[in-house]
């Protein structure tokens, strides 16, 4: 797709962010580029729309960024899956484990009727361990999740770009 190429472009990749030795995907300078942005979402909205998705769960922060208005588009409500403590409802949790140390996403209970078809949305994948706990906490809920979709993919983790059976679809490659 021709799209492509100015949406990999608008990525910037700023060395040793947030810590020594890491290099970090920064997609602010695609946010900056409306064309570009709109391209991105576009993207997304061709892939899904007339495919009975109901819900677009957007994983808190980035996810929040991208994953509302593909909801808009394709008539989907929007779920955030957010970190502790942030929901004020009662809610279902899922601890997963990172590099270093452990974190957890949380969903308000009844924000998902059993059955319903989901996209979960990220900016990123990168070893999938975020994804597979939104996965985990919507399949608990009774969701039926499609697929995964994020703008970016650490080639790195490929083989981990389908997560417990279910695809993750990725716009752009890292650099
Ligand atoms: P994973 O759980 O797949 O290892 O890491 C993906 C999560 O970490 C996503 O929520 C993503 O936003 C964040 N993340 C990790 N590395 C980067 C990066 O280089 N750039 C951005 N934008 N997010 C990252």
């Amino acid at each position: 797709d021709p799209r492509l190429q100015a949406i990999s472009d608008a990525i910037r990749v700023v060395p040793h962010f947030p810590k020594p030795g890491i290099m970090f995907n920064d997609i602010t300078p695609l946010l900056l580029q409306p064309g570009v942005f709109k391209d991105a979402m576009d993207m997304f909205v061709e892939r899904y729309r007339g495919t009975g998705i109901a819900v677009v769960a957007g994983i808190e922060a980035r996810g929040f960024i991208f994953g509302p208005a593909i909801a808009l588009a394709i008539g989907a409500k929007f779920i955030p899956l957010r970190k502790p403590k942030k929901l004020p409802g009662e809610v279902i949790s899922e601890t997963y484990i990172l590099e270093y140390g452990t974190d957890c996403l949380e969903m308000h209970v009844g924000a998902i009727e059993p059955g319903e078809r989901v996209v979960v949305v990220d900016d990123l994948v990168a070893t999938g361990g975020t994804l597979s706990a939104a996965i985990k906490l919507l399949e608990r809920s009774g969701a039926d999740v499609f697929e995964c979709a994020c703008v970016i993919g650490l080639p790195k983790y490929k083989n981990l770009y389908k997560l417990n059976g279910i695809p993750v679809y990725i716009l752009v490659e890292s650099r």
